[in-house]
């Protein structure tokens, strides 16, 4: 059981709960405890990078960093301002666990396993002094007048507890009774929806190229235009929405359709849009990332003149371009693979390059997730103090993660999230100079 007066509780033992928890407690905010729902505490961070945990980004510069941040974006600029990616890479180090870059720029435990993140920050909970108590929820959550909270606790084996915290954090991530208890204590939510995933194409022909990787193509997703009511708190206005979306970047071709991480990060930015349109869209590949026009008719011009004897189906008018991409694309124009490059009409060129800029798919709905997975949607940024993540609806409550509407591309940004908030919201809450309780008896 837990005592039945606590300085802090927070709900909710992820990444953002137990940052904020460690981050309190080692700056002086007494008692601090934890409540997770599940026996395991940090579930995320251990199947998180398959396995190998990207704990952040080397994107050093607020500025920069907000960028990758379809929900939250130019807001978290501030809290940034106090605690990025730099901040998250030298409190790890500080802590024992050094992180290494990867070419792409996300960073990993040298250990290369989601472990050694979670024995770190277990292990740095329990020399500040924080409680863990796994297999208890918080159910309930009521703002006392006198300040603090009333909580009801609710164990696995269904034994129910009250208790007064003085400051109450939730760091519940996307589960709905996160919502529930933000909702009970005033806050508006934004409905989520999810982000990060990929798109299906059924039925077309490009799913015979299943495995094929091309880096880097250019993507334009045109959804039709909607009448979709504007989620609140997001400041849109209500009317037809018709919206495109660009991304640039590697994207692999699958039994399904499409992913990898232009397509992840499409998605992520087109999330509520693709939600509002029931996941039909039509999408255009440029198959050629950067080439101008006139660069084709170059690329196309020399291999008609060079290798004029050649077949088609053996010279590829550049030589990145992957064999099974330019057979493909010669069967759709219906152009004959055995054509010599010297045969190869104006006509048939231009239609060619018209396939290579621009091959449009009718996308039919939602794939499975990619690696990263995070839901869109949450408390409203306005109704929170940035700064120490507290509420602007409820005094003494702080509300970090996940929970909040935001979210970021894949490549560790939405644990930096977690990292940032919950170091804030620690704190805070240590800041505030938290005194003996003195609240109401049960
Ligand atoms: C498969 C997968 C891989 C991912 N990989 C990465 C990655 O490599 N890099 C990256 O940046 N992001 C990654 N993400 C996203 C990242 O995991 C989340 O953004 C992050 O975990 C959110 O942290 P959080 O602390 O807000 O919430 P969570 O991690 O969801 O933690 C919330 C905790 O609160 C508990 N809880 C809920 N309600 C209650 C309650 N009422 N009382 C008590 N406890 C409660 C839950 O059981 C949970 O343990 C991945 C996500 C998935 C699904």
């Amino acid at each position: 059981m837990l005592p039945e007066r606590v300085s802090v509780l927070v709900a909710g033992a992820g990444p953002a709960g137990m940052m904020a928890a460690i981050a309190a407690a080692e700056a002086g905010a007494g008692d601090v405890h934890v409540l997770e729902t599940t026996a395991e505490p940090l579930h995320k961070v251990l199947i998180s990078g398959g396995g190998r945990c990207n704990v952040t980004h080397a994107c050093w510069d607020p500025r920069a960093l907000v960028g990758h941040y379809p929900r939250g974006g130019q807001a978290l600029r501030g809290a940034f301002s106090r605690f990025a990616s730099g901040d998250s890479v030298a409190w790890f180090e500080a802590h024992g666990l050094e992180l290494v870059e990867e070419p792409d720029g996300r960073l990993f435990p040298r250990a290369n396993r989601s472990t050694a993140v979670i024995e770190v920050l277990r292990h740095a909970a329990k020399a500040a002094g924080v409680q863990l108590h796994t297999g208890v929820a918080l159910r309930q959550a009521r703002l006392l007048n006198a300040g603090g909270f009333e909580l009801e606790l609710r164990r696995a084996a269904g034994q129910q507890q009250r208790l007064f915290a003085q400051r109450l954090v939730l760091a519940t991530g996307s589960h709905p009774s996160g919502r529930q208890l933000a909702a009970q204590l005033g806050h508006s939510l934004v409905p989520p929806v999810p982000s990060l995933f990929t798109l299906s194409l059924a039925g077309d022909s490009l799913l015979q190229l299943a495995g094929l990787a091309v880096d880097p193509v250019a993507l334009e997703l045109r959804l039709a235009a909607q009448d979709c009511p504007p989620p609140p708190g997001t400041g849109r206005a209500a009317g037809p929405l018709a919206e495109r979306f660009r991304q640039q970047g590697p994207l692999l071709v699958t039994h399904w359709g499409l992913s990898g991480p232009a397509i992840l990060r499409l998605t992520a930015f087109a999330a509520r849009a693709l939600h509002a349109a029931s996941y039909r869209a039509e999408l255009s590949v440029n198959w050629t990332g950067n080439l101008s026009h006139s660069e084709l008719e170059r690329h196309f011009g020399q291999a008609r003149q060079q290798q004029a004897r050649r077949q088609l189906a053996n010279w590829r008018p550049w030589p990145e371009l992957p064999k099974r991409l330019w057979w493909h694309l010669l069967q759709h124009c219906g152009i004959d693979s055995q054509c010599r490059w010297a045969d190869l009409s104006k006509q048939q060129q231009q239609a060619l390059i018209a396939s290579l800029r621009d091959s449009r798919y009718r996308v039919t709905g939602r794939g499975p997730f990619g690696e990263e997975f995070v839901t869109a949607g949450g408390v409203p940024l306005g109704e929170v103090n940035l700064a120490s993540m507290e509420s602007r609806l409820c005094l003494g409550l702080h509300l970090v993660g996940e929970l909040l509407d935001v979210d970021g591309v894949t490549g560790g940004f939405n644990f930096q999230h977690c990292w940032s908030s919950g170091w804030l919201a620690g704190q805070a809450i240590a800041a505030a100079q938290i005194e003996p309780f003195q609240g109401l008896s049960c």
